[in-house]
């Protein structure tokens, strides 16, 4: 097996969706389907819902934390979401990237386009329901969400729709079984591209040549 992770920068992948798009389901299977890919855990001033853990699902900050980390640059992109703050930090994105780990970042479209910004090479995958109802229908069931919190997440998803063609692909998520196959041949197609294989092409060709 040729050494790929030893000799190549990590890649950075964008997931963003609409609240109740499947979008937190969707990175749990990637993540556990496919080898050498880091789920970015991100910072937030939102409280922990029943069942999350602290650095697992996120850091859980006090806003002042927060507008501390921010202040002092340690967040790549931050934006506020639904009434709470949600950030990436820098530090420990840039490690996984040193270390050749590809990275998946959950993040809105606001993050989205400020990390689009800054870094150079990032795949960004705009996932959305296959209609509005289907939408409305999963934000209702799962329960979690009062029925202000629903349509101000519905009003927000007919905001964030319009900033799809800046991202490089739109999955729908009709069943979670294809939008999971959609995503992953994506994430494995972009691990072949070439300019990713020159290390490994070198010591290919080096391989190749006729031997004394
Ligand atoms: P939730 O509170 O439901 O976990 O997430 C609410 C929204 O915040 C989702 O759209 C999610 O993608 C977004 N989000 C989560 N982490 C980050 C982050 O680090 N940065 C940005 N910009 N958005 C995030």
């Amino acid at each position: 097996m040729y050494p790929i992770h030893q000799v190549r920068e990590g890649q950075v992948f964008i997931i963003s969706a609409p609240s109740g798009s499947g979008k937190t389901t969707l990175g749990k299977e990637l993540i556990n389907s496919l080898p050498d890919l880091q789920l970015s855990i991100s910072c937030t001033t939102r409280k922990p819902r029943p069942g999350e853990q602290e650095g697992v699902d996120y850091f859980f900050l006090t806003e002042e934390e927060f507008e501390k980390k921010r202040m002092k640059g340690e967040l790549i992109e931050w934006a506020e979401v639904f009434g709470h703050y949600y950030g990436t930090s820098r530090s420990r994105l840039t490690q996984y990237l040193q270390q050749g780990k590809d990275v998946l970042l959950l993040i809105d479209v606001q993050g989205a386009l400020q990390i689009m910004e800054k870094l150079p090479r990032v795949v960004s995958i705009f996932v959305l329901p296959p209609s509005w109802d289907a939408l409305k229908q999963r934000l209702e069931e799962r329960g979690t969400d009062t029925a202000e919190e629903i349509q101000r997440r519905l009003e927000a998803a007919v905001r964030e729709i319009d900033y799809w063609s800046h991202y490089d692909y739109i999955v729908i998520n009709e069943t979670l079984t294809e939008a999971v196959e959609k995503l992953r041949s994506i994430i494995i197609a972009e691990r072949s591209r070439q300019e990713k294989m020159k290390e490994v092409m070198q010591g290919l060709i080096d391989d190749f040549r006729p031997r004394k």
